[in-house]
């Protein structure tokens, strides 16, 4: 990782994400989870929704837990793949009806379970297309995704850069970023992003990597790079449980260190439901 001094200083806010476990039996953990995140006294937690799929449900119960029983402003994901525009209407007064007033837009990617077909006739195609129609037909409060090392269809940052200024114009008012292990990345494109004039306060996506094989899945999902630091630690550390964990650990709060030596408006932690880790790291902090 590449660590650089700051001359600016300003309090980074935390958040956390989580997901509605898919079994059913798995879901009454999630409480005790959230629980213990609101503990660490996070500025909001965000729930994701699984593209395509039938659990919008699981997503506003979630939000609406955090909301009104842990009073931490909630954020609901939904996405433009799997929302018919009567679905969004249903969904967007489910929320309103628990008390959840924020939403993350977004595209979502195609399901395995779905066609190219069926993805490609969705009703909203772009978040900017669902968050202008959210705008226009709700009161809720819109945040965005952004990619520091562009969204893996973009030809360039640049052009990805140009969508995403269109998507801030129309409504959203707070970005939060896909993972990244290098904060370079993230600092170069807060630059290229404030230069375009998107002003709105960015979240810097924090994934801590606690084992070898999470950080395989994690890259092949989001296309991030693996700096030689990173790498080290999984050469050096990945066959021990216990230490691969502690140094994974480790790596997330320098990142975050760093990132909050840069005043950057937010830490976003995808937590994926592991309070331990979580706690650690905050802890450290
Ligand atoms: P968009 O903003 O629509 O961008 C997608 C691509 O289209 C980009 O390459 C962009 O440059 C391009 N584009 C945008 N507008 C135009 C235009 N007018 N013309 C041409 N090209 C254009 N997925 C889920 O299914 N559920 C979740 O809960 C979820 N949570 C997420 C949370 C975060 C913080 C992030 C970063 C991602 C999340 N995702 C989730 C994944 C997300 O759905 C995918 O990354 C998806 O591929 C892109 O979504 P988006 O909202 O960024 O898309």
């Amino acid at each position: 990782m590449t660590q650089t001094t700051t001359t600016t200083r300003r309090k980074t806010g935390l958040s956390f994400e989580v997901f509605p476990p898919k079994k059913d039996d798995e879901f009454d953990n999630v409480y005790p989870i959230l629980q213990q995140l609101a503990a660490l006294h996070p500025d909001f937690i965000s729930c994701t929704y699984g593209a395509g799929g039938s659990r919008a449900g699981k997503t506003i119960e979630i939000t609406s837990y955090i909301q009104q029983q842990l009073h931490i402003d909630a954020i609901a994901h939904i996405t433009c793949v799997g929302f018919t525009t009567d679905d969004l209407h249903r969904n967007c007064e489910a929320l309103k009806e628990a008390g959840v007033n924020h939403v993350l837009a977004l595209r979502g990617d195609r399901p395995l379970s779905m066609s190219d077909e069926q993805f490609d006739s969705r009703e909203f195609y772009y978040a900017t297309d669902l968050v202008r129609h959210l705008k226009e037909h709700t009161d809720l409060q819109i945040a965005g995704a952004c990619y520091p090392e562009k969204h893996f269809e973009a030809p360039s940052l640049e052009e990805d850069l140009r969508h995403l200024k269109e998507k801030v114009e129309a409504g959203v008012t707070s970005l939060v970023s896909q993972m990244f292990f290098d904060n370079t990345f993230f600092y170069r494109f807060l630059d290229k992003a404030h230069t375009m004039g998107i002003h709105v306060p960015i979240h810097a996506g924090i994934m801590p990597i606690t084992t070898a094989k999470q950080l395989g899945t994690t890259v092949s999902l989001s296309g991030s790079s693996v700096p030689k630091a990173l790498a080290d630690i999984i050469a050096t550390y990945g066959d021990d449980k216990e230490d691969m964990r502690k140094a994974g650990i480790d790596y997330a709060v320098r990142q975050i260190r760093d990132l909050r030596e840069h005043g950057v408006d937010g830490i976003h932690i995808y937590s994926m439901n592991k309070v331990k880790t979580t706690t650690e790291i905050c802890q450290q902090l």
